[in-house]
């Protein structure tokens, strides 16, 4: 059985904020400005060609169209969430429940195997912050251009530089404002409402929100989300133990830490495989140096080991000073893949998979609501017969239009008043107004238990929904 990994207080090597790099003394604490080194490597490139595709995949999906309308949309107004050939009512809100908590489930389980890969890998403030530092990149140059650029008075170059910067932040902010009220609105509708300035207040006011959240979020706060905002961040350590997958810095081969000349016996001379590069602390989104043990700040990007690897290469050491590995592995010990904690979240995730199935299985083509008129209990007719009256709500949730039958069983010889057959549309919701008329000389009490009887043509389903008839003997 693992034990969970214990807390214990590391005193950096460098102090902070103030560490030097090799470009100088310009601060690498997450609370200003980090420089980040780009850095190419495997575990870059993954990042690299999955945040593209993830944020591709998040933009076009508003216009993705199915049956002659969008694919996905989450109308809150009709309260109808659609997904495909899928609609869902607010009755079937216990199946987005389940979504949740296998999304939860899963997080749980890869967290405590892979540690922090959703925050590496997939989470949309690390994409959207990587994807703004590519900006950086191509518009003011690498690392040191970009800390000469900062250094320097304003001047054409300077200025052209950081507004253009700017723009393609906020013009990435915008789509992305865009992107997120079209899950909500019709795409076209929220692109062509906002260039004729036609779209609702409260679209508009999302569409400025998301994209002040995405500029600052993704643009000037950074990982200062992930350290002092992310609650996930906060609690993913309490799912950590000494056989999590962390990216860890091996102390016995790397120390004692210096330069040395490359062909020289470093060994002879006390030092261990670490150059003191200082590379993997360049290139670390969160400005920590790995060498100080596991930090909190540390969000399994494998930055800093592509950056190491490539420094082993060059001096022609063995890679993997720096890997993704687990603290038993780095004392020595073997890593325990399968252990009870992981088969317990991993079990929990199952039984939510088999629960969402199965209730998506039994969820049905169409639901049947019965109001009764809540002014009068009844009425008499100009013939002397009983009336009560009632409102019948059907919900078509297919996504073809359906012809209902309406009938009523339990009740002595009646006259209906209203449709007894009506076509209700595509995931549409009908309120459909009947009345009952019955001779009282046919009742033998004041009140009748009755039964809708609703069928449609396209099923065998039938749904019977009891109700009331009143009547004053
Ligand atoms: S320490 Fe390494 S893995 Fe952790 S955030 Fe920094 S670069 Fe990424
Ligand atoms: S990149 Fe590797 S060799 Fe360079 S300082 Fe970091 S751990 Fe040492």
């Amino acid at each position: 059985m693992s034990d969970k990994i214990e807390v214990r207080e590391i005193k950096p090597s460098r102090p902070r904020p103030a560490a030097k790099t090799k470009m100088g003394d310009q601060p690498v604490h997450p609370n200003n400005t980090i420089y980040v080194r780009a850095m190419k490597g495997v575990f870059q490139r993954l990042r690299r060609y999955g945040g593209w595709f993830l944020m591709a995949l998040f933009m076009l999906t508003p216009w993705i169209p199915y049956q002659g309308r969008q694919a996905i949309l989450l109308d809150i107004e009709a309260q109808q969430f659609n997904f495909f050939s899928v609609t869902l009512f607010p009755q079937d809100l216990i199946l987005l429940a389940f979504v949740f908590m296998i999304a939860a489930f899963a997080l749980f389980f890869f967290t405590t195997f892979l540690g922090r890969v959703w925050c590496g890998y997939t989470c949309p403030q690390t994409v959207w912050t990587f994807i703004y530092i590519w900006f950086e990149e191509k518009i003011e140059g690498a690392r040191n251009k970009r800390v000469k650029l900062d250094r320097t008075a304003w001047n054409f170059e300077k200025l052209w530089r950081k507004t253009f910067k700017h723009f393609c932040w906020l013009a990435v902010a915008l789509v992305t404002g865009i992107t997120m009220v079209a899950y909500f609105v019709p795409a076209p509708d929220v692109v062509f409402g906002l260039v004729t300035g036609e779209l609702s207040f409260a679209a508009t006011f999302s569409v400025i929100f998301f994209m002040l959240a995405t500029y600052a979020n993704a643009g000037w706060m950074r990982t200062i989300v992930c350290t002092h905002m992310c609650p996930y961040a906060r609690f993913q350590s309490a799912m950590f133990d000494k056989d999590t997958f962390i990216v860890g810095y091996d102390v016995d081969r790397g120390e004692a830490r210096g330069p040395r000349k490359r062909k020289e016996d470093y060994k002879a001379v006390g030092l261990g495989d670490c150059v003191d590069c200082n590379l993997c602390v360049e290139v670390c989104p969160s400005g920590i140096d790995i060498r100080n043990g596991l930090q909190y700040e540390c969000i399994n990007c494998g930055a800093c080991i592509d950056a190491c690897d490539q420094t082993m290469d060059k001096m022609g050491y063995e890679k993997g000073l720096i890997s993704y590995t687990t603290e038993h592995r780095l004392a020595g010990g073997t890593t325990e893949l399968v252990r009870p904690k992981l088969i317990g979240y991993g079990l929990a995730l199952v039984v939510m998979m088999i629960a969402f199935v199965v209730t998506a299985n039994l969820r049905v083509n169409f639901e049947v609501d019965v109001l009764r008129d809540r002014n009068q209990m009844f009425r008499e007719t100009n013939e002397g017969w009983i009336e009560n009256t009632y409102t019948l709500v059907l919900v078509n949730k297919t996504q073809q239009a359906t012809q209902f039958h309406l009938s009523v069983e339990g009740l002595p010889p009646h006259e209906w008043s209203g449709p007894q057959q009506i076509e209700v549309a595509a995931g549409d919701v009908a309120d459909v107004p009947i009345s009952l008329a019955v001779d009282p000389y046919e009742l033998t009490s004041p009140m009748t238990r009755i039964e809708f009887v609703v069928t449609t043509d396209s099923s065998d389903d039938a749904r019977r929904v009891d109700s009331r008839f009143f009547s004053r003997r």
